[in-house]
């Protein structure tokens, strides 16, 4: 964009789930041109040796206002910047809130670069579990008031949707998944299926197909993003598979 160019560049990056096996060619080339790479410090780390000679900044988690901050602070010096947030920064990631900062700072101008979000990397782990009609839903009420989320829940349920649930649970929110499967089985059969991701692309990938009734019952932690069938959803050769509708 020409009204841009003049205007310093910050590089909001998605580097997927975990391996770089699994960051696009895009977000390698802008953490390569970088010269400070502002994340959560979990997600530095992630990067590894590849970039150990950068400069890395970062904030606590629920400081994000302020690491994006320090991203329109050190561009400002000049300097060429690169935030990262794990999977796609615009799926529950800074993109939003960035682009909500930029005003502060025009003499800033954001690129977002995509990443492989949990759902696609996870669902690829699984089988194929999202090809068709799917929806994202996050259980964390953090930002979100829990009733937002039960009304969306119902509403994915009702269109028989396949739902992908990001932030199932954290240290605080031990009943959220339990919660939302309740909901759930207002619409659907306990016999649904679905499945869970741990760590995906990070050391520890763990994954289960198991079904509505017995992911109820499960324990999950944050690291963790779950898959509920629609009504057509089977298992094949031990994977979670939703079909089109092709006649075979
Ligand atoms: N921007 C991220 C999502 C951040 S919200 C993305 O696009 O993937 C954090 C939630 O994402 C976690 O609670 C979990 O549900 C999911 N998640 C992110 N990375 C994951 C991984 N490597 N393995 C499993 N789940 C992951």
């Amino acid at each position: 964009m020409d009204r841009d160019s003049q205007k310093k560049q910050i590089y909001i990056v998605g580097i997927g789930p975990g391996c770089e096996e699994q960051m696009t060619g895009q977000a390698l080339a802008a953490l390569e041109r970088a010269d400070v790479i502002v994340g959560y410090p979990v997600y530095l780390q992630l990067l590894g040796e590849r970039f150990a000679g950068k400069e890395f900044l970062s904030t606590p988690m629920r400081q994000e206002a302020e690491r994006c901050r320090l991203c329109f602070a050190e561009a400002q010096k000049g300097k060429n910047v690169a935030l990262v947030c794990s999977g796609d920064a615009g799926i529950y990631g800074l993109a939003s809130l960035m682009y909500e900062l930029l005003e502060d700072y025009p003499d800033c101008a954001l690129t977002v670069v995509a990443g492989i979000t949990a759902a696609n990397s996870g669902a690829a782990v699984l089988g194929a579990p999202i090809n068709h009609d799917f929806c994202v839903i996050s259980l964390s009420d953090l930002l979100t008031p829990w009733e937002r989320i039960e009304a969306r829940l119902r509403a994915a349920a009702q269109g028989d949707f396949v739902i992908v649930l990001y932030n199932p649970a954290s240290h605080r929110r031990t009943e959220h998944l339990k919660r939302a499967c309740d909901i759930l089985l207002e619409y659907c059969a306990p016999e649904v299926v679905c499945g869970y991701v741990e760590n995906i692309g990070r050391e520890g990938t763990k994954a289960e197909v198991c079904s509505l009734a017995e992911l109820r019952e499960k324990s999950l932690n944050m690291f963790t993003t779950v898959f509920v069938g629609n009504s057509t959803t089977r298992v094949i050769d031990g994977k979670m598979v939703t079909g089109r509708g092709y006649q075979i």
